[in-house]
């Protein structure tokens, strides 16, 4: 068997990241030096997508289903291929929306719809995934995939700008309805998103927010650098919020998941 059978992108953050961390610190080291995470500068801050540790996690943990598998190498020839979420964390997210018996969806920030079809596929047949993005074409990409997993009649595709659609659904009396929400859109209306997304889901929901490691970034944001300051601030606030219990799981770009309290 070959030693390396999947593609970088599902490679990029694996559960291994976080294996290596914890024996970098219980080594003694610095984790980003010494588990391939470059400066708090650089963007190759992951870890080195050729560990054979991370290989082994990837062949021992991962359970893509054919249409996910297909979409992630399709989309891997993609110029922004760079946001796709990680195979891994999509599965985490997966096993995470199970526990809970998530029936409703938020995925604010859909790229090709991996992580859409991925939800889609563990709600129940009467479940919804309200999947928000501005950019269809991208969307199209995974739509054939959506429909070849018999998924497509779960996902409720809004096209416009995500805080829209939040606001909508509040109009809407949908407050406190949703069970999972994944955040991974504008940066910049992290917070926004966060807020609305709280309104949105009950308690015992789950918000999992993207990339707040920001390849490193938030170690030390820089001066004019408004998204990671953006980042930065927002997992210092998190980090306080009595409205949530938190993990900051250094997996793909980092993910906190939010469970709502009340
Ligand atoms: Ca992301």
């Amino acid at each position: 068997m070959p030693v390396f059978t999947i593609s970088k992108e599902a490679a990029i953050g694996t559960a291994a990241l976080g294996v290596a961390v914890v024996a970098g610190f219980l080594a003694g080291r610095r984790y980003y030096s010494e588990f391939g995470f470059g400066t708090p500068k650089s963007s190759s801050y992951l870890l080195r997508k050729t560990s054979p540790l991370q290989q082994y996690v990837l062949d021992h943990s991962l359970r893509e289903h054919p249409a996910l598998k297909k979409l992630r190498l399709i989309t891997s020839d993609h110029p922004y291929k760079e946001m796709l979420v990680c195979s891994n964390q999509a599965q985490l997210m997966a096993n995470l929306a199970r526990v809970i018996k998530a029936k409703k969806v938020l995925e604010i920030g859909v790229f090709t719809g991996y992580n859409t079809l991925n939800m889609a596929l563990v709600i129940p047949q009467d479940g919804r995934v309200v999947a928000c993005d501005i950019n269809e074409d991208f969307v199209d990409i995974g739509k054939p995939l959506w429909k070849e997993a018999g998924m497509e009649h779960k996902i409720d595709l809004r096209i416009k700008p995500a805080i829209q659609t939040l606001d909508e659904l509040l109009a809407n009396g949908e407050a406190g309805t949703f069970d999972f929400a994944f955040i991974d859109a504008n940066k910049e209306s992290y917070n926004d998103y966060y807020e609305k997304c709280l309104q949105l889901i009950r308690k015992g929901g789950i918000i999992a927010i993207d990339n707040v490691l920001w390849s490193g970034r938030v170690l030390k944001p820089g001066k004019d650098d408004l998204v990671t300051r953006h980042l930065h601030q927002l997992n210092e606030k998190i980090f306080r919020d009595p409205r949530v219990n938190i993990s900051m799981i250094p997996i793909g770009d980092g993910v906190t998941l939010a469970f709502k309290l009340q």
